[in-house]
């Protein structure tokens, strides 16, 4: 496989050691086919179905700004029908939601960066304390560890010209207290907006970081652990379920299995190997 320089350097900051002379694993029993696809690759590269609210975002706007929330009153009644709202109208709508508990302890509802006509979506699990006071998702350490990830595959989140972009949201928006993970129900009450975020990117692959992240998505509790390897979808769209950065930090071993887990996603999208990615 011939890595280019740029690539080497790329995967040495997030951990990955290119003297490994393995190819890309793929799941068990995932051999190629005929056409030299691997099963499960080809049934996601299959003509997706009809995404459920979504429509062709004619002039897509730039993105929004999480806007800075007042402390809220609870309002878990409150019903949240996000359907039919742009993407800055549903930005601002979850700066202002009350939904659940989480609204009580944010300091901003943390919505998404990257662009909004971007193939690839990456899914968080909830903002921790550099996100909520950023009002960006991915900001600290874990936000440096993906973005080397992403410039390994020549993606971006931020306004680059020569790589393709990535839309990155949390599938909670709000953080959670002393760094809890959420309730299940929580993230049931946030999946709204999330899928109406799907609905107007309109993904050809989502990347789930993180057990939330794919328990929103893939709708299992189940660890990433055991959700990785393998192609579920959330609306039609494929979605890969890896460890999530902060996980990565903490577990820097569990670092090759997330590069095995991209490699899947770029097969899906139709980039059968890596190293084929011109560096810029
Ligand atoms: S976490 Fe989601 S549902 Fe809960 S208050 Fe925040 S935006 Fe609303």
């Amino acid at each position: 496989m011939a890595w280019t320089e740029r690539q080497r350097k790329m995967l040495a900051e997030i951990g990955i050691r290119l003297w490994v002379p393995t190819p890309v694993p793929l799941p068990a029993a995932a051999g190629p086919g005929a056409d030299g696809i691997a099963a499960p690759v080809r049934e996601a590269i299959a003509p997706l179905p009809q995404q459920h609210g979504a429509s062709q975002p004619a002039g897509r706007a730039p993105l929004p700004s999480a806007a800075a929330a007042a402390p809220l009153a609870l309002d878990p009644a409150r019903v949240i029908d996000v359907d039919t709202l742009d993407a800055d109208a549903l930005a601002a709508r979850a700066a202002v939601c009350t939904a659940c508990a989480l609204c009580t302890g944010r300091s901003h509802a943390v919505f998404a960066s990257g662009n909004l006509q971007a193939d690839w979506m990456v899914v968080g699990d909830a903002p921790d304390a550099d996100d909520d006071a950023a009002g960006a998702p991915f900001a600290g350490r874990g936000g440096q560890l993906l973005d080397n990830m992403l410039a390994a595959l020549r993606l971006s989140r931020g306004p680059a010209t020569r790589t393709r972009h990535v839309y990155v949201a949390p599938a909670v928006k709000c953080r959670p207290p002393a760094g809890r993970v959420p309730e299940p129900s929580e993230v049931e009450r946030c999946r709204p907006y999330l899928a109406r975020q799907v609905g107007l990117v309109q993904p050809r692959l989502i990347i789930a970081m993180g057990r939330v992240a794919a328990q929103s998505l893939v709708g299992s509790a189940e660890p990433a652990a055991r959700l990785r390897g393998r192609v579920h979808r959330f609306e039609g769209v494929p979605v890969i379920v890896t460890y999530s950065p902060a996980h990565l930090l903490r577990h820097p071993q569990d670092k090759a299995a997330a590069w095995d887990d991209l490699c899947l996603a770029l097969e899906v999208v139709g980039t059968a190997d890596p190293a084929s990615i011109e560096a810029t």
